[in-house]
């Protein structure tokens, strides 16, 4: 496609846009009484405006039926979590019994390390990349002690090459080789929150794998963002937020996913709790822990009913498009915007750069304004734009394709370019 960066061609493909119905469906915030541009349905989604009659549902049976709400609302809550497991799996391309929503996403990992972070003297090592998302760089870090070993020893960090922002997946696959034997596990982010740059999952299970490592990603930046395959792929264990693209709503539920060929596996060590107990007999509160054999043995607690409300409320919607629709529109979305920063670029002596890989992305461009600090970020939310700041001189964008449009980028061309 050729790209014009003009309204006429922004307001010709929203026209166009198979989903262009979807973003009523959305509160947009507004500023001076327009809707904002939107770029960081990455770090929190929008909220659906079908997400309080879900809520206030569960709270109207709460008010009805107190404690009983458990078996007699019209959600049960006893069984709430159930209720998004189907979508939700389909949504990472999982098997119903491999997903579970529970917690958040840094306890969640670390639920899921007590598992299969087993080190050995032997095998004790954590492969990841360097400048993960801090909490699971302390994630990792504090596994590693808790067990007892070095983390200057047994952390493998993988670093962009001098002078360039993506990381090379051959630098992963000659780690991964170099330390074959000393390797326990690979935990990486699906997408690098940073640079927005997206891993070869696939390959890079496969090459743990073949190492003789177990294999873990966190999804936090590409459940809902990218189209997922995580049980083909033969992924041991994921866990993803729910707030960011999923538009679950803030410290919405987590989730969690271990692959099925771990579940008869009675004997992986974990931290149970009484919801990770056979259902069957859950309630004869027995001393003795009989797992369930499906993702949901990681539970810990009854579900946070809530929470779980918005959380469904969002997959309503993510299940009715489908990933499939969602990707089509967000490749187009987003090159249209690295086409609108390069065109401004181009006219103001090439100052912004784009660190986001051209190959190997969903939907987020991150750039650098080579010359401008923090002062073009508070200039931009000053004008009516939402984009994210990241230290030290980093602006992220994220076009999601549920509510963004292609009006919303050639807006935010025109403010960006007016501030620069
Ligand atoms: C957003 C994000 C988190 C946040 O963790 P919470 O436990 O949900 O607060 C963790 N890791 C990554 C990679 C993230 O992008």
């Amino acid at each position: 496609m050729i790209f014009k960066n003009n309204i006429a061609f922004a307001k010709e493909q929203d026209n166009n846009d198979k989903l262009k119905s979807y973003r009523s469906r959305f509160y947009l915030p507004q500023h001076n009484n327009k809707e904002v541009v939107y770029f960081t349905g990455n770090s929190l989604g929008l909220q659906p405006k079908t997400t309080s009659s879900y809520i206030q549902q569960e709270l109207n049976d709460w008010a009805k039926f107190g404690v009983e709400g458990h078996f007699l609302a019209k959600n049960a809550w006893l069984p709430y979590h159930e209720f998004l497991t189907e979508k939700m799996a389909k949504l990472v391309g999982a098997l119903p019994n491999e997903t579970v929503m529970m917690n958040q996403l840094t306890v969640n990992l670390h639920l899921l390390m007590v598992s299969f972070y087993r080190p050995t003297k032997q095998r004790y090592k954590i492969l990841c990349e360097a400048k993960a998302f801090p909490s699971d760089q302390y994630a990792l870090q504090s596994q590693i002690k808790f067990h007892g070993y070095d983390v200057k020893d047994a952390l493998i960090e993988i670093e962009p090459r001098e002078g360039e922002y993506s990381i090379r997946h051959e630098d992963i696959y000659s780690a991964i080789e170099k330390n074959k034997d000393s390797l326990a596990l690979i935990m990486i982010g699906g997408v690098n929150y940073f640079t927005g740059q997206v891993f070869d999952m696939k390959a890079i299970t496969e090459a743990g794998h073949k190492a003789g490592a177990i294999v873990g990603f966190d999804l936090a930046h590409a459940a809902g963002n990218l189209k997922l395959n995580l049980h083909d792929w033969n992924v041991d264990f994921a866990a993803w937020c729910s707030y960011k693209y999923l538009n679950a709503g803030p410290g919405s539920v987590a989730g969690a996913f271990v692959h099925q060929k771990h579940h008869n596996n009675t004997e992986l060590p974990l931290f149970a709790g009484w919801w990770g107990h056979d259902k069957s007999t859950r309630f004869l509160m027995d001393k003795t822990f009989v797992p369930i054999k499906t993702a949901e043995r990681w539970q810990l607690s009854n579900a946070p009913v809530f929470s779980m409300a918005a959380c469904r409320a969002s997959l309503d919607i993510f299940d009715e498009v489908g990933m499939e629709t969602l990707n089509e529109k967000s490749t187009v979305l987003t090159a249209y915007l690295e086409f609108v920063i390069e065109e401004i670029s181009k006219q103001e002596n090439n100052c912004l750069q784009i660190i986001t890989p051209k190959e190997n992305r969903g939907c987020q461009i991150s750039f650098v304004a080579n010359g401008y600090g923090k002062d073009l970020y508070n200039k931009l939310i000053e004008n009516g734009v939402i984009p994210d700041w990241r230290e030290p001189n980093v602006i992220r964008c994220a076009p999601v394709p549920l509510y963004n449009s292609f009006e919303d980028v050639f807006r935010f061309g025109e403010i960006l370019k007016s501030l620069l």
